[in-house]
């Protein structure tokens, strides 16, 4: 962080900035201009420190040059994370499909989505089980029953699973079925929430806020990897904008910039991203051009009775397209799409499922 003072700042002034400075516990070097002067802060620095040396006379504006996220930037960490998930491997350069219904409901339209979507060549099945919504009055998730469900089809198509937890008294519970822990968007800032999933060992999808600056977002993985757990995969699922016309705005820019930024696999959920059935299909062929690790899809076999997002819902034979038109552009770009599970586990790439 520099302080960059005032051209007409008085000795005094300077000397105070720094005094400040080492009484915070940093060291201080000055640097001398013919215009003006500027103040070196050394150090772990934290964001609200900007602020306190703002309001110190003499002071034009503080600065920050290196990234308020350390654990999750490139900078600490310049290789790739790989999460591993079973035979599984997300951002290995493969792309990775976790495709399945918004909400687990029936026992039947349940596995009767896992069978379509293993089908066509998904990697992972998702279902929420603890459903985040913004009115108490609509469907909340069937809990642990729904998990139950969830284990029921992944023993039958040998999917690994990715379920939401919502609540940190929920973790464990969680946890023991789940291959994988989905913070949702709503969550992004639940710092209690962020910190104890952090405790666990399971792979952590992170959803960006819906609200949340790309910054902020890899802040809320910093959170995570705090508490010992790295395996953190982010998603970008859109973002709040003035439009109206998609449900959420889905932000193509932000993939370049954390893939550039952070060493994490970034997920693309186009079905959130957008709200719109039709629109789910250019926009994951989108984030996957623009350099996703793999995308997260919703599905279901009768989106008309889907009991949260059947708008946005592919139905099985819409997917088996979208998986389709994905094979040839992963090809095209290079980075093919990941063997089916099964397939992978036998070659025996990874740990057993
Ligand atoms: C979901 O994946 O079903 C979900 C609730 O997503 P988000 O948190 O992105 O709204
Ligand atoms: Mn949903």
């Amino acid at each position: 962080m520099i302080v960059v003072m005032r051209t007409d700042a008085s000795e005094e002034q300077i000397e105070a900035v720094a005094a400040k400075i080492r009484e915070l516990g940093f060291r201080d070097r000055a640097i001398r201009g013919v215009e003006r002067t500027v103040v070196c802060v050394l150090g772990q620095v934290y964001p609200e420190l900007m602020d306190e040396l703002m309001v110190l006379d003499g002071v034009e504006t503080v600065l920050r040059v290196s990234k308020p996220y350390k654990l999750a930037s490139r900078e600490v960490h310049p290789m790739d994370t790989v999460v591993r998930v079973g035979g599984l491997e997300i951002g290995a350069g493969r792309v990775v499909v976790m495709a399945g219904q918004c909400s687990v409901d029936t026992e039947e339209f349940t596995m009767a989505t896992a069978r379509a979507v293993k089908e066509a060549g998904a990697h992972v099945l998702r279902g929420g089980a603890f459903k985040p919504r913004t009115s108490p009055h609509t469907f909340e998730g069937h809990g642990k029953k729904g998990l139950e469900l969830l284990a029921k089809a992944k023993a039958e198509t040998g999917l690994p699973i990715i379920t939401e937890v919502l609540d940190p008294r929920d973790v464990e519970l969680v946890a023991e079925m789940a291959d994988i822990l989905q913070i949702g968007s709503r969550n992004g800032q639940n710092f209690a929430l962020l910190k104890e999933v952090g405790r666990t060992n399971k792979p952590v999808l992170l959803k960006r806020g819906m609200w949340a600056t790309v910054e902020e977002w890899l802040l809320a993985a910093e959170h995570i990897m705090s508490q010992g757990n790295h395996n953190v995969i982010l998603c970008e699922r859109g973002i709040r904008t003035f439009e109206t016309a998609t449900r959420f705005t889905f932000d193509v820019n932000a993939i370049p910039w954390v893939k550039r930024e952070s060493h994490l696999p970034v997920i693309a959920d186009p079905s959130h991203g957008t709200g719109r059935w039709y629109l789910v299909e250019p926009v994951a062929l989108a984030a996957i051009a623009a350099g996703a690790d793999g995308l997260l899809i919703e599905v279901h076999v009768s989106p008309d009775h889907a009991l949260s997002d059947g708008a946005q819902s592919l139905t099985p034979q819409n997917f088996a397209r979208l998986m389709e038109r994905l094979r040839v552009l992963c090809q095209a770009l290079g980075r093919p799409l990941h063997p089916p599970v099964a397939q992978a586990a036998a070659r025996g790439d990874g740990q057993p499922l």
